[in-house]
Formats: structure tokens, sequence, C-alpha cells
């Protein structure tokens, strides 16, 4: 007898946990292991040529935000170049005398959330600015609290969860006036939302491969000229001190290459995604009998993202219902030792602990197509009406 499985080809829809490695990608990440293995470090033949392969990464990653290459520094991801960030910039503050606050918002990433908690017990003070329901950070209380004494503001340009567009040109400019840096983690907008570090007033921005269909563990920190900082990692020199250590090149070269295909695919990629996305969202809910909200502003929001709330649904009990059916969803909450605690960032929007549980996060990408979206709606449907059902 064959053994019965579930025949279904996957429908990803969690592009905002990680990406597919592209298989163009992939043949880069592979040709460099093999055949760039020299240390770029190193002033003979293969270290020249590993070098060069080095530097086309750089002018790679750096040319979608328009930056000069020789302020992009890579790193092992962007939880590292948010880490760097924080502390690096606060700490070599605290100790040069120049201020001692720290801003950044309440539905920030963990990267910048733990490493700001941290920096509160070495005595730096951190104001977490609420937001508003639609998502968008609280402009008036930024105004309110920022201060001589304000070092940096860090404020997300895409949330993870809700995929909001943040209003980063006018942070930027509420910063300049003040003389604080303005970092944004843009992990999420990298690739997929045009920004241009010349025009923006941005001083640091974190980005990561592994969101835009390049491999694990490599990213990187664009790090303004002015701006001063400490770096946490010590040793032989590599990218101008601010991350020593060998570079990860076979990833490194695979994150080039995954920024180019972005750079090429974009406006193509972003019109395609919005109207599967807008044609998903239409198919559930005119197949789920019930009520189904969007959570936060669908104006300024990526392209690819759907936050949906199911009222009596049980997100986590559709999301394993969904596994079932080779249907891969998240629900932002943070998940430790079997018990679920709701997502911060649906709660900072003013959501309730049971709205928060009865929410979705659907993240498309470049492993979509129509086909297996109406699949996943009718699945969606089926279960939330099934689910509904059950609770009553
Ligand atoms: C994924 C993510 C990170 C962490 O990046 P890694 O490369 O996985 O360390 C940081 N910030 C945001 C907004 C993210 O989505």
């Amino acid at each position: 007898m064959p053994q019965v499985k579930n025949e279904r080809p996957l429908v990803y829809l969690d592009h905002s946990a990680t990406t597919p490695v592209d298989p163009r990608v992939a043949e880069t990440v592979r040709d460099t292991l093999l055949n760039q293995w020299g240390n770029p470090s190193s002033r003979y033949k293969v270290g020249n040529d590993a070098k060069l392969v080095l530097e086309t990464a750089r002018e790679r990653v750096a040319a979608l935000i328009n930056a000069d290459p020789a302020n992009v520094f890579f790193t092992s991801g962007g939880t590292e170049a948010d880490n760097t960030t924080i502390f690096g910039v606060m700490r070599h503050a605290k100790a040069n005398g120049r201020g001692n606050h720290l801003i950044t918002t309440q539905i920030e990433h963990s990267a910048i959330l733990k490493s700001a908690e941290k920096l509160e017990t070495e005595g730096i003070r951190v104001t977490y600015l609420p937001v508003l329901s639609s998502g968008a950070v609280d402009l008036d209380a930024l105004k309110n609290v920022i201060s001589d004494d304000t070092v940096l503001v860090s404020v997300m340009h895409v949330n993870n969860e809700v995929g909001t567009i943040q209003p980063i040109e006018e942070i930027a400019s509420i910063c300049e006036a003040k003389n604080a840096y303005f970092h944004t983690d843009a992990v999420q907008s990298y690739g997929k939302v045009p920004i241009d570090v010349k025009n923006s007033g941005i001083k640091l921005l974190s980005a990561s491969s592994h969101k835009i269909y390049g491999p694990k563990g490599v990213g990187f920190l664009y790090i303004h000229p002015d701006v001063e900082l400490d770096s946490l990692v010590y040793g032989g020199g590599q990218e101008k001190q601010v991350r020593t250590g060998t570079e990860n090149m076979p990833g490194i070269a695979g994150f080039g290459h995954a920024a180019l295909l972005c750079a090429e695919e974009f406006e193509k990629e972003t019109e395609e995604l919005r109207k599967l996305r807008d044609d998903f969202f239409l198919q559930i809910k005119e197949k789920v009998s019930g009520e189904v909200i969007l959570n936060g502003s669908m104006e300024n929001r990526l392209h690819s993202n759907l936050n949906l709330q199911f009222p009596g649904v049980e997100a986590e009990s559709l999301l394993l219902a969904l596994d079932l059916d080779n249907i891969a969803v998240s629900t932002g909450s943070a998940c430790s030792s079997g018990s679920t605690s709701p997502s911060h960032v649906l709660l900072a929007m003013g959501l309730n602990e049971h709205q928060a549980h009865a929410s979705i996060r659907l993240s498309l990408g470049r492993s979509n197509t129509a086909e297996g979206l109406e699949y996943a709606a009718e699945r969606i449907a089926y279960h939330v009406n099934r689910l509904r059902e059950m609770a009553w």
C-alpha cells in the first residue's frame, strides 16, 4: 500500500519569516564556496579574486538603497545589524557624555526591543513610542519626547506582522532637527519598498539576506560617515572594524545576487504580488461566513502582507489545521514552553488579547501562484467556518 500523504504542493504564506532561496542565488553560493574560497584579506591572486567577489556584492546590496558601498558593513544578519546599532551607538555616546536617551517603538522586532531592555539595565533611558490603530508610529509622541539628551531614534521601516510602512522621511527630519541619529530596521522593506539613504536623512539602516530570497546568516548595516559607534566584536579588523572576522563569503555573494535580482524585478514583482494579495483577500472575504477584520491600515501597507482577524477563532488552531493542508501561515504570537503570548504589535495597536489570538499573518512572495492562493483561500474559509461552528 502506498503511504497516505498530502499530495498538495506547499502553499507558503510566511515570506516575512523567511523566504526560499532563489535557485539562481543558490548557484552563486555554491560557486563561491567551491571556486572563490580565498581569504579576501590575502594579497595574492586567490585572495584578490575573493576581494572582488566581496566588493561586487557590497556594490549590489548598496545599490538598492542608493548608498555609497563604503558605508555598507556586512554582518551575520538583521539581528546583529540591529544590536550593533543599539549597543554600539548608545554605549559610545554614554561613554563620551553625548547623551543617554534612546527612542524606539512598541512594535519593533525583538532584535531591537531586547537590546533596548538590556541597555536600560545599564542606566540608559529608553522611550518606547506608542502606535495608532493603523499601526503607524505616533509622531506627536515622538515630537514630545525627543530632547537634546536623545542620541538615537530607531523606528522600523515596515512592520513584520502588519506590514505598516512608517513615514521614515518625516521621522528622520524630526531627528535631524534635534541632532539625533535616525536608524531604521529595514529588514522587511529592503528590496520591496524604494529606499534612498542619500535623500531621506537615514543615518543607519539594517537589512537581512534571508528575507529577500538569499541565504540565512548574512545581512548588513549601513552607517552614515557622521555616525560614531563602538563595535561589538574585536579582532582582525575586517569591515573597517565595525564587524571584524573573516567574511561569510558564500553568504555575502548570495546576498549580493539576491539584491541584484530584487533590483531587476522590483516593479514587476510588486505589481504582481499586490494583485495576488488583493484577489486573495477578496476570496477570503467571500468564502468566510461572518466577520473578517483587516488589522492595520490597507493604505500604508506592504503590498504582500495581510493580517486578518477572524473573531471567535483560535488562530493557533487555524495554523495547525492549515499545516495539515500543507499551507504555512503565522500567528505572530511568541511561543514559549507550550503557551503562547499574544503579539506585542497587535496589542500596541489597541487589540485586546482575544482579538490578537484570533489573528493570522499571511505574507506572500515569489513562491506564490494564483492557483495556490485559491486553494489557500478555500481551506482558510473551510477551517474558519468549521472552528466558528465548534465554538458555539
Ligand atoms: C527577520 C527580522 C530581523 C532579524 O533578521 P535575521 O537576519 O533573521 O537576524 C530583524 N528585524 C525584522 C523586522 C525582521 O523581520
